[in-house]
């Protein structure tokens, strides 16, 4: 069996669309694959269909975008979820507010990027930005239209990352709210690349230990962003916490150097685990 439990499609900042991804996955002879775009289901209807059709069965899920705020200054990070409620009307309004900050934010790191001389403009960048979940990359994709950067890497090395003077946080959840949330519609969260350092602060291993108190079912420990040190230590406290551990492509189409649909895979017990722990449709508490 061949799984791979995180990848993005035009529905968020993946280059292919859903139905390409699931083509890409059969071509790939990937048996299970989840669609986890950033903070929205919409590429979850389409994805469905394509899944049926070529016969690789699809996981519904959902990237959220979060923030841990345990030891003062906030650290920002990313929470999988996975066979949640899609119609939970709590999580659906949360999703909503934090893609509706998204587009005042990208307006905004426009705005300092032109104020600063780099030639960039609000219509360059909606004429590319037109998912459901509007992000940097959308931005890197309108410089590389404008010939400012060559691709979505020299785009966030140069003006996006974090540390930079153009860089504007968006609204996130607070991840030990957003863990209770997608469980109690009855889905499973897994903590994605709990230490992604290239993209800023990481949380500490505490905040890891808060989180599997609220529920955290797993942490993704195969991941691009992961050095073979960063894969043992989150071993090691995946088995002291009791935490089913995943492995991932966080495909992105085009948009990352390299990637590839199924680099990394999840363990069959895994999978069967994470199943295991969501609650299915029919045993849901109902709705008030
Ligand atoms: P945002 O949610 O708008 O803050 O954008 C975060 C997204 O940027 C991540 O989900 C990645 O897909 C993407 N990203 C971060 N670093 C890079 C990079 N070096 N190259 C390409 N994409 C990146
Ligand atoms: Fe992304
Ligand atoms: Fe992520
Ligand atoms: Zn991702």
């Amino acid at each position: 069996m061949r799984i791979d439990m995180h990848t993005h499609s035009t529905a968020s900042d993946g280059t292919l669309s859903p139905t390409a991804v699931l083509d890409r996955a059969a071509l790939l002879e990937l048996d299970v694959i989840a669609l986890t775009d950033h903070d929205t289901f919409a590429g979850l209807d389409e994805a469905q269909i394509a899944a049926s059709r070529v016969g690789v069965s699809l996981v519904e899920g959902v990237e959220l975008s979060c923030m841990w705020s345990g030891n003062g200054d906030p650290v920002r990070l990313h929470l999988l979820g996975y066979l949640m409620d899609r119609d939970d009307p709590a999580l659906a309004e949360g999703l909503r507010r934090v893609r509706d900050d998204r587009v005042p934010r990208l307006q905004r790191m426009t705005e300092r990027l032109a104020a600063d001389g780099i030639e960039i403009t609000w219509d360059q960048v909606a004429a590319v930005a037109g998912s459901s979940s509007v992000g940097r990359p959308h931005l890197a994709d309108a410089l590389i239209a404008t010939g400012a950067v060559a691709d979505r890497e020299e785009a966030f090395d140069r003006y996006l990352h974090q540390g930079t003077p153009y860089y504007v946080p968006h609204a996130a959840f607070e991840v030990l709210d957003a863990i209770r949330l997608v469980i109690g519609t009855g889905g499973v969260t897994v903590f994605a690349h709990p230490l992604a350092r290239s993209r800023g602060r990481t949380v500490p291993d505490e905040a890891i230990e808060q989180m599997t108190d609220a529920g955290l079912a797993g942490l993704e420990v195969d991941h691009r962003d992961h050095s073979a040190e960063d894969r043992a230590h989150l071993r090691g406290l995946a088995a002291r916490l009791d935490l089913l551990t995943t492995g991932s492509s966080d495909y992105h189409g085009t948009g990352k150097k390299d990637n590839e649909l199924g680099e990394n895979l999840t363990a069959p017990d895994q999978w069967e685990r994470l199943q295991a722990t969501a609650t299915p449709p029919g045993a849901r508490r109902p709705r008030v």
